[in-house]
């Protein structure tokens, strides 16, 4: 089916965006802890990755660790005296990401910070936290609005967010639908549709991850 010629295809170019030993490594520890499977497969890694090294990021923040395989491919793309601050809600899954992005090296740039992600945002904002570069934005889907506007604070002109899972198996296009995300994500899109500072566009993606998409935006002036 579909399902399983995307996965082939996923499988072809994964030569492209190979894992290293790190990597495999955080994935393992995730799933050792019986963390949930819901992190991003590698070529969507890289390509956060590589995005963050076009934008030259030297700060990036990431909202929802889980067990830091995104972190990092993100923090891999930062200068040595760069930094990724990441937001996460469980103490368990902090956790995980802390002793796997310690082994993996990256563990004096990353910042993990747990609690709720809209109460750590608001805290960045009074602090006066200097401007992120990149956001990720991966988090629960039913306050990606009120994290867009939150991101927008810390960001500056030129600042590049991308939030994950947009598309959701097309379920978006149900005004009706009684998902919460899939609710989430239409208010964001309603945001979005009229904000004078956020550029957004949306790509719907197919893979091993099934049919979803993300959304990318430039914060303008
Ligand atoms: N970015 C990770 C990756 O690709 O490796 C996956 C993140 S997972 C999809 C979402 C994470 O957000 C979970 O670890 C969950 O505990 C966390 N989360 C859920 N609600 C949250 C909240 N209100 N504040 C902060 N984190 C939250």
């Amino acid at each position: 089916d579909a399902l399983d010629l995307w996965a082939q295809v996923d499988d072809y170019f994964a030569v492209l965006a190979p894992e290293d030993p790190h990597l495999v490594a955080v994935r393992d520890a995730a799933h050792q802890a019986g963390l949930p499977d819901i992190a991003v497969a590698a070529n969507q890694g890289k390509l956060l990755h590589l995005i963050a090294a076009l934008v030259g990021a030297r700060r990036i923040l990431e909202i929802g660790t889980l067990g830091g395989y995104s972190t990092l491919w993100l923090a891999r793309a930062l200068p040595p005296d760069g930094t990724l601050v990441t937001l996460e809600l469980d103490p368990a899954h902090a956790r995980v990401a802390r002793s796997s992005l310690a082994q993996a090296g990256v563990g004096s740039l990353v910042d993990i910070v747990v609690g709720p992600a809209v109460h750590s945002l608001e805290r960045m904002v009074a602090d006066g936290t200097e401007p992120f570069d990149l956001v990720f934005v991966d988090a629960d889907k039913e306050a990606l609005a009120r994290y867009l506007e939150l991101s927008l604070e810390l960001s500056r002109p030129g600042t590049a967010i991308i939030v994950d899972n947009v598309v959701r198996q097309g379920a978006v296009v149900d005004p009706s639908h009684p998902d919460g995300r899939v609710q989430g994500v239409r208010r964001m899109v309603d945001l979005l549709a009229e904000h004078p500072r956020l550029d957004p566009t949306v790509i719907q993606t197919v893979g091993v991850k099934g049919h979803d998409g993300f959304a990318l935006l430039r914060v303008l002036p």
